[in-house]
């Protein structure tokens, strides 16, 4: 059989521990036998990113915005263990950190539903993709422990030297205070991702906030998203045949419990972090989730929502026998890749893309599965398969097809 072939690299962004084990697994056994694989290679194992002052990650970006769709394995963010584990100049930031600030991206997550592994909320028939604001708020705030009585106030200074200024709170004991900000950039941007990512997988986008206690703040974020949507996407969710829905916070999270699934869930940067915990739990497992970064200006980067896998490696270092789950890395490929077929009108590659998933899928539902999904599922007469074999069987699975 002839390889697909590719015109536009895909840009790879390598990783560390486990999940680099796997990639390498993957690329060998379900990827390089059919693909003429073109892609730009950034390795960001930790080890490569201290050689190079983490100047690798930063071009990794730079060569996202040029191509426009990425993959990228899991990386360690360096903590003090890390810095003596592997010698580090400084305690570099996080790669997905600094990815998502230079894409200016909003991170979508996705379970992936097989029959067997049953989400907790049994009408949860379809996914929930959830959408999280990723900047600002409560993760960027000032906070005061006030020790005793006084006046806190807000103010605001202009750059002309003019004030506004509100009154927050008569003390008349010790208490605390709280500051937090938004940007109407950062909304904006945020708002368009999930308006386009909604486009492009032509499911009803859901936006919540608490706009009835927050009458300035939160209404500000249902304003923008409201805003931008009349002027540049109502008529193309008409036509795509999708809904933007607006809903309180509270009434949202209730509404979600008795839901089909098959909508995105758009999320401030604290009920995203929240809610993400909730639902990715209640779908299952965390080696099942996927996450797309989305950028603005429709730029895409691919990944699983786990770590990596750091004491199975360890394992593997002793060479002692895994079972990792590699399910969120492949379906991390089969996204870029599709993303990429559609872009270049190479509808062999999106084909791929789709015969991978349904493969790796049918395999798990036909009883072969790693350790983590067979403590989980319904299904009987399972075999638990280690972190080869299950790609090795994927990879059967996929030549039956
Ligand atoms: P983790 O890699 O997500 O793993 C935590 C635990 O979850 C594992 O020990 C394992 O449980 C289970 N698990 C996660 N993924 C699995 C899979 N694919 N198959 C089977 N089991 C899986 O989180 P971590 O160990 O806390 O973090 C390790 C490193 O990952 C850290 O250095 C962190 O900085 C990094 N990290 C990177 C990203 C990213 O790049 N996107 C995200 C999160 C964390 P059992 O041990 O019980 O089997
Ligand atoms: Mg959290």
């Amino acid at each position: 059989m002839e390889k697909i072939k590719m015109t536009t690299p895909l840009v790879e962004m390598d990783g560390d521990e486990m999940t680099r084990i796997l990639w390498k697994m993957i690329k060998d056994e379900l990827l390089l036998p059919y693909i003429d694989l073109k892609t730009e290679y950034y390795d960001l194992g930790l080890e490569y990113r201290n050689e190079t002052n983490d100047q690798v990650t930063i071009d990794s970006a730079e060569a996202t915005k040029k191509y426009g769709v990425a993959v990228k394995c899991a990386t360690i963010t360096p903590n003090a263990a890390r810095m003596t584990e592997y010698q580090l100049k400084e305690m570099w930031k996080s790669p997905n950190g600094t990815i998502r600030a230079a894409l200016d991206g909003t991170v979508f997550r996705t379970p992936i539903i097989v029959k067997g592994i049953e989400p907790c909320v049994k009408n949860w028939e379809k996914p929930i993709t959830l959408a999280r604001h990723a900047y600002g708020d409560v993760y960027k705030n000032t906070e005061i422990k006030v020790p005793g009585a006084g006046k806190a106030e807000l103010v605001f200074t202009a750059k002309d030297g003019t004030e506004i200024r509100e009154t927050i709170h008569q003390f008349r004991g010790a208490g605390i205070l709280q500051g937090i900000h938004n940007t109407d950039e950062s909304i904006t941007s945020f708002a368009k991702a999930c308006f386009n990512y909604a486009l492009d997988t032509k499911q009803d986008l859901w936006f919540a906030t608490k706009d009835t206690i927050s009458k300035k703040y939160d209404h500000h974020f249902k304003d923008i998203f409201q805003d931008i949507y009349e002027k540049e996407y109502e008529e193309k969710f008409k036509e795509a045949g999708i809904e933007y829905f607006y809903t309180l916070i509270d009434d949202a999270v209730a509404r979600v419990m008795k839901a089909k699934g098959g909508f995105i869930w758009a999320c401030k940067n604290y009920d995203g972090d929240v809610m993400s915990d909730m639902v990715s739990s209640a779908f299952g497992s965390l080696a099942m989730m996927t996450s797309v970064l989305v950028s603005p200006s429709g730029v895409y980067e691919y990944e699983a929502a786990h770590g990596t896998v750091q004491r199975h490696y360890y394992k593997h270092l002793k060479g002692e026998e895994t079972s990792t789950n590699s399910v969120a890395t492949i379906f991390a490929w089969s996204g870029a890749l599709r993303k990429r077929g559609e872009l270049d009108g190479i509808e062999e590659l999106v084909k791929f893309a789709d015969k991978l998933e349904k493969a790796t899928i049918q395999t798990i539902e036909s009883g072969k599965m790693t350790k983590d999904l067979a403590l989980i599922t319904s299904l009987k007469d399972v075999t638990v398969l280690n972190s080869g074999n299950f790609i090795k069987a994927v990879k059967e699975t996929l030549e039956s097809l």
